[in-house]
């Protein structure tokens, strides 16, 4: 087992630098109780790039997660500064994509956990909620409909219906848009190990959600998928449809544990889950890439972005970000029980009634409402 890792920190814009100050705290406190090394580099990104070197990743940023085995991000983009820039070298484009092509990362794991003690915050009713949610959405990133060829819209000429039979015909400019589903073998069956093993280390299932009715993508999906499956023969398979499955995540999200998603309808199902949570400020993500040996490449970041309307002011939850901590060490550093660890902290700090405005409800008895710094205080103490 490995015991030393180098990290990139990139803490970016708005509530950033202070949510990734408290899951830093947190990974200080799993390095002291699991005798590990953690390099932690910090580098500037989004407008604090802009501001250090005139770029959203600066060269000397990207060389800092170029020596890196993973990289902790916050968020970037601040909606209110600069209108003028262009599109392509605004934060979320020249520092998100950037790093996403630049480490092939083609996995995003996205955990939705709503604990009980939450249970207010989720727009389900309690009972449709059981014991809890606890959902992985596992999407593909990097093919499908998003990124297909040919991607393009056209001018052509259609003829106008006529009332009259026999009438002169018209032909009308229009235009025509084209996107392109494509999904090969190596593609399906690279994201479908990464769902299986993710399901190995929880309760064992995947859904694996295709569209295999109408589309030639969702039959070979589900054929790869299938196959893929019998490497992993203590995990059970489902196949869902793609509608159907967006119908049972608000029925009965409890019957979930690994969903497995091509890209688009990951986009659209992970946001989906995602509300079941309540709130931005608990949804960590991780984006896989390379293995090389016992480590694979990822990014982790909260799900949410920046929050301008409360950054700087000690109120946004850091709890996306602790547990993204959490998501790095079990996924790009195969250390489950550290992973845990930070999980049951959070749960121990929301379970003694600590909230962030985020998750706070004055119906709920016994909560109380703290700062990003005391819960974040919280967790790393509870490690
Ligand atoms: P947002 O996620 O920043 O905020 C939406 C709402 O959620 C706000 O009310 C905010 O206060 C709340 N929120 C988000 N995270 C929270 C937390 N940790 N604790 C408490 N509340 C939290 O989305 P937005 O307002 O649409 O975007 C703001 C900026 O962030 C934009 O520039 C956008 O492009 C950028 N953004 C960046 C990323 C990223 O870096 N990956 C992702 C999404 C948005």
């Amino acid at each position: 087992m490995l015991t030393k890792f180098t990290i990139a920190a990139l803490a970016g814009d708005g509530i950033g630098p202070e949510v990734m100050r408290e899951a830093i705290k947190v990974l200080r406190a799993i390095e002291k109780k699991f005798s590990l090394t953690v390099q932690i580099t910090e580098a500037p990104v989004g407008w604090a790039g802009i501001d250090a070197a005139g770029k959203a990743l600066p060269d000397a940023t990207l060389a800092v997660c170029k020596q890196a085995d993973a990289i902790l991000f916050g968020s970037v983009g601040l909606p209110d500064r600069d209108p003028t820039i262009p599109k392509e070298e605004r934060p979320e484009r020249a520092a998100l994509l950037r790093i996403r092509k630049e480490f092939g990362l083609y996995a995003n794991l996205r955990p939705v956990q709503l604990p009980k003690a939450l249970a207010h915050a989720c727009p389900l009713r309690p009972e449709r909620q059981g014991d809890g949610i606890d959902i992985l959405v596992v999407r593909e990133l990097t093919g499908g409909m998003y990124f297909g060829q040919p991607k393009k819209t056209e001018d052509y000429f259609h003829e106008e219906p006529q009332a009259d039979e026999g009438a002169t015909v018209i032909m009308k400019r229009a235009q025509r848009a084209t996107d392109t589903m494509v999904y090969t073998t190596p593609e399906i069956e690279r994201i479908a190990h990464v769902a299986f093993k993710a399901a190995s280390l929880r309760r064992k299932k995947v859904t694996s959600i295709d569209k295999a009715n109408v589309l030639e993508n969702g039959v070979l999906w589900r054929d790869v998928v299938t196959r893929v499956a019998r490497a992993y023969p203590n995990v059970t398979l489902e196949h869902m449809f793609v509608d159907n499955a967006a119908m049972q995540l608000v029925l009965k999200p409890t019957q979930f544990d690994v969903l497995l998603c091509e890209n688009m309808f990951g986009d659209i199902l992970s946001d989906e889950a995602a509300a079941l949570a309540g709130s931005l400020g608990m949804l960590p993500s991780a984006s896989l890439g390379k293995v090389s040996g016992e480590l694979t490449f990822g990014f982790y970041e909260p799900a949410g972005g920046t929050a301008p309307d409360i950054a700087g002011k000690n109120l946004a939850n850091p709890i996306a970000q602790i547990l993204s901590v959490a998501l790095m060490l079990r996924y790009s550093f195969g250390l489950n029980d550290a992973a845990s660890s930070i999980e049951a902290a959070v749960a121990k700090a929301i379970g003694s009634g600590l909230r962030t405005g985020d998750i706070f409800s004055p119906h709920d008895t016994g909560a109380k409402k703290v700062g990003t710094r005391e819960m974040g205080d919280a967790i790393a103490a509870a490690i």
